[in-house]
């Protein structure tokens, strides 16, 4: 089963998190039918931002991460809740599998050079927002980046999905985080541990999330503090879809009206279909601005 366990290393002086997301990612690639480097490229951010989720603090906190490189996957959008709930989908899902010369999927080619945008929405009066450059498209460094720069705390960062014909075998991710005032020993625990964190995919081929936590920190005093379970799930409603179509504005929906006699919205995150007839159409339309 999927999980994400937090751990506090050294009494303290540093944090890390594990997350098993095997279930998580075969769950997306099923919904968007999507190829290999396409899964590799969205179960990596979803991963990431299923940490970023639970460490936030109350039930109606939630926070999304937008990639917008210049890549054949195009934009790739993810959200993420503090109950474990994460949804993604990418632009361009079907993008041909393409190979690094090593032989590994070639994320950061299908990704491309661009911008990494957080907006997380903990329930003040505006959202926290931060953006940074694509350093590599390669997703972990990306968010290392974005951790030092606009949260200023900075962290070590693997994230990896293992494909094996068409099935995700394994897919993961770990966060090494240091706590200020971090004694030299436990940083060069830290430095030492990096390197077999990352081909992270292979540690989760096989072991859970707390089996890799054991691998890892064996050699360190370290805690095991909370268990979370993260799962793909989408939170779209009718309400939100309507808001959306009013939101268009009245030309393009008398538009519809004329051309389709009513509306059909497929969520993007989930492929639910919702079908608008010409009265509701009209109704909306009554809402909407002259735009
Ligand atoms: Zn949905």
């Amino acid at each position: 089963m999927d999980q994400i366990i937090s751990y506090l290393i050294a009494g303290g002086q540093a944090r890390a998190y594990v997350a098993q997301t095997t279930e998580l990612t075969a769950k997306a690639m099923r919904i968007h039918g999507m190829s290999h480097v396409a899964t590799a490229a969205l179960g990596r951010t979803m991963t990431c931002a299923a940490i970023m989720g639970v460490q936030m603090k109350n039930r109606e906190d939630r926070m999304s991460v937008t990639i917008k490189g210049d890549g054949p996957l195009g934009m790739i959008t993810v959200a993420a809740r503090s109950d474990g709930s994460v949804k993604g989908c990418v632009q361009n899902p079907f993008e041909e599998l393409m190979l690094r010369p090593d032989g590994k999927l070639n994320v950061g080619g299908a990704v491309g050079m661009g911008r990494m945008t957080v907006v997380k929405d903990l329930g003040m009066k505006d959202p926290y927002v931060g953006t940074v450059a694509l350093q590599s498209g390669e997703i972990a460094e990306d968010f290392a980046y974005y951790f030092a720069v606009s949260e200023q705390q900075p962290c070590a960062v693997a994230l990896g999905v293992l494909l094996d014909h068409g099935k995700v075998r394994a897919s993961g991710g770990v966060i090494l985080q240091p706590m200020p005032g971090c004694s030299e020993e436990v940083l060069r625990f830290l430095e030492h541990t990096a390197p077999l964190i990352a081909d992270v995919s292979s540690l989760f081929n096989g072991n859970t999330a707390e089996e890799v936590g054991k691998l890892l920190f064996a050699p360190i005093a370290y805690e095991r503090l909370e268990t979370y379970y993260p799962r793909y799930r989408c939170d779209c409603e009718r309400a939100r879809i309507q808001r959306l179509l009013v939101g268009l504005g009245k030309k393009e929906l008398a538009d519809m009206l004329e051309k389709q006699h009513g509306a059909q919205v497929t969520c993007q995150f989930c492929n639910k279909v919702y079908d608008f007839d010409a009265s509701e159409l009209e109704q909306l339309m009554a809402q909407a601005k002259d735009i």
